[in-house]
């Protein structure tokens, strides 16, 4: 199925310009929703995944139905202040600034096989910032999954340690 024709792109958002990925058109299409996820989880299903990992906020509706057909469990990777129990942090730079996520401290057993989807990988920030705080709990990331990949930002650069695949490539 090609995919890339169920994804809208928007000029200049959400800011001068960015051409914004929108994935609530691929979603909203049944055959492509449901396409998408079967190649997320034909990706991972040879791999003996204990747990998905989804960042905030795509990454939970990407995530939640591979895990959900994987039959294991799904964890949140949130933005600060958003998970009420005792929370791993880290910050990464961005290129004004930084950023932050968490995930709780329970979430991940040692030794645990997880792997990442999540909608889009652009420079990769955040998919390292996922990766490190699942390592820092003991973790062994074994996948990393997205929708789509913005190969000219070379956010795959960032991530040679780990198995990264991507279904739409611009
Ligand atoms: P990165 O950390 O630079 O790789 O940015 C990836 C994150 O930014 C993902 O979690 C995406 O949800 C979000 N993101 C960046 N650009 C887009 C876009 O064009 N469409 C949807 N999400 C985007």
């Amino acid at each position: 199925m090609d995919l890339r024709k169920t994804i809208r792109e928007i000029e200049n958002f959400p800011k001068p310009g960015i051409n914004f990925k929108d994935i609530t058109t691929l979603m909203k299409d049944g055959d492509a929703f449901r396409y998408t996820i079967d190649e997320f989880i034909k990706a991972l299903k040879d791999k003996n995944v204990d747990v998905i990992v989804g960042p905030e906020a795509r990454g939970f509706l990407m995530g939640t139905p591979v895990a959900y057909g994987l039959g294991v469990g799904f964890v949140p990777v949130r933005k600060p202040g958003k998970l009420p129990a005792e929370v791993e942090s880290y910050e990464y730079g961005l290129e004004y600034g930084s950023d932050t996520l968490e995930i709780h401290k329970d979430a991940i057993k040692p030794g645990q096989r997880v792997a990442i989807v999540d909608d889009l990988l652009a420079t990769g920030g955040t998919m390292e910032a996922a990766a490190k705080l699942i390592e820092n709990l003991g973790g062994e990331v074994v996948s990393m999954q997205f929708l789509i990949e913005l190969e000219f930002l070379e956010g795959r650069d960032k991530l040679t340690k780990y198995e990264v695949n991507s279904l739409i490539k611009y």
